[in-house]
């Protein structure tokens, strides 16, 4: 019996154990003090009406003889890839019900997805970025390597043509940065993957927050990618879904490598080890794509975005440099000391939860990420006082 001996190369402190530990052994000592957590990444606003009132009906079918289901098809309903569909057109990009693979979120496929690939790949990982790419890659045994984000390039790293890169992350809006790549630096990405006979694998998860009509909210929107790019998208932040679990992949059919189709493989996977979403929960996420389901969450993305304005307000009162916040749901500022330190510091002087900028990577350091997924009035409370602890 031999162990896969990868995981002793993970870093023992995963960001939010680490975390974790440090507000636990605060509450022990400070049981009184209010602690308002801008930490992780959760959403605090309830599921919208029209998504609850689908699910109840849908809970219903399944009460029923008539309307009840069993094992659904392991690629998701064709209820909600068709609202999937319908939703990538109106973003101008076409895409076929058969593109598309529902699953219990983002992080699920993200990880599972290297089940198609080859361990002697070079992986061009962003850094900073969602945790879950490196560890999942190092889990698999990958060859990693870091494509640097920095103020220099305003954390939207582009290709270096003297690297040649196998497997491309790419995630925009950024985790934790809050950058969002343009069209035409993403058509250079797609270019470069074409070249290189690379895959990117594009996360999406934030798409949602993007406002502004010329920023791309898909790499399924820039012409080539259907050849070269895997799209992870997620209700989680969207919709709320953080703890329902839905999610989407697609695979354009376009894509081959060797001869092999990327999408065939996807399904081949995915039906040998997944067995889809509930229908309870695909009710749900399909009633995010009505008329009416779309108004209820755009209010829900609009009370986050006023929230990291308020962010945005009092760090631009403490002349603090900062980005993000604008189409992301996250505000990343320069800290100008070790990001853990900053954490202790927040954290001892005015009870706030941030997350240090170390936990997204070595660039990362020097940063920190604050959140605006939290409630109005907290995040209100929490910039007073850290005005008035930095003013
Ligand atoms: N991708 C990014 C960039 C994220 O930040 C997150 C969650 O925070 C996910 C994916 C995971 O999404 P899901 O909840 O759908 O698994």
């Amino acid at each position: 019996m031999k162990l896969n001996n990868q995981h002793q190369k993970l870093k023992e402190n995963y960001l939010f154990s680490n975390i974790a530990k440090k507000v636990n052994e605060f509450n022990k000592y400070n049981s009184h003090v209010k602690l308002i957590k801008l930490g992780i990444g959760d959403v605090t606003r309830p599921l919208v009406p029209s998504v609850i009132k689908a699910m109840q009906e849908a809970v219903l079918h399944m009460g029923d003889a008539s309307t009840f289901k069993g094992y659904g098809l392991e690629q998701g309903y064709l209820f909600l890839r068709e609202a999937i569909k319908n939703y990538y057109l109106i973003k101008g990009a076409k895409i076929c019900e058969d593109e598309i693979f529902i699953s219990d979120g983002a992080k699920s496929d993200i990880g599972n997805i290297l089940d198609l690939f080859d361990k002697n790949n070079i992986v061009l990982i962003p850094d900073p970025v969602y945790p879950a790419y490196l560890d999942t890659n190092i889990m698999a045994g990958q060859n990693v390597i870091f494509l640097k984000a920095a103020e220099s390039n305003e954390f939207l790293p582009m290709p270096d043509k003297n690297i040649k890169a196998d497997i491309i992350y790419l995630c925009s809006p950024n985790n934790p940065t809050g950058a969002v790549y343009t069209k035409d630096q993403l058509k250079i990405w797609v270019d470069y993957a074409i070249k290189n006979a690379a895959v990117i694998l594009f996360d999406s998860a934030y798409e949602a927050f993007i406002d502004d009509k010329n920023l791309p909210t898909s790499i399924m929107q820039i012409e080539g990618a259907k050849k070269c790019a895997i799209e992870f998208c997620s209700f989680s932040k969207t919709a709320g879904f953080t703890g329902v679990r839905c999610g989407y992949t697609v695979v354009p059919k376009e894509l081959k490598r060797e001869g092999q189709s990327l999408n065939k493989m996807w399904l081949r996977r995915q039906s040998t080890k997944f067995n889809g979403v509930s229908y309870i929960v695909q009710k749900g996420a399909e009633a995010v794509f009505s008329q009416k389901g779309q108004k209820q969450i755009k209010e829900n993305i609009d009370y986050y975005k006023q929230n990291a304005k308020i962010i945005c307000d009092c760090l631009n009162q403490l002349d603090i440099y900062h980005c993000g916040g604008i189409n992301a749901p996250y505000v990343w500022l320069k800290c100008g000391m070790d990001s853990w330190e900053f954490f202790d510091f927040l954290l001892n002087n005015a009870a706030i939860i941030g997350t240090p900028g170390a936990g997204f990577g070595e660039m990362g350091e020097g940063y920190f990420r604050l959140s605006a997924f939290s409630t109005r009035d907290s995040t209100i409370e929490a910039m007073n006082r850290l005005l008035k602890i930095l003013k």
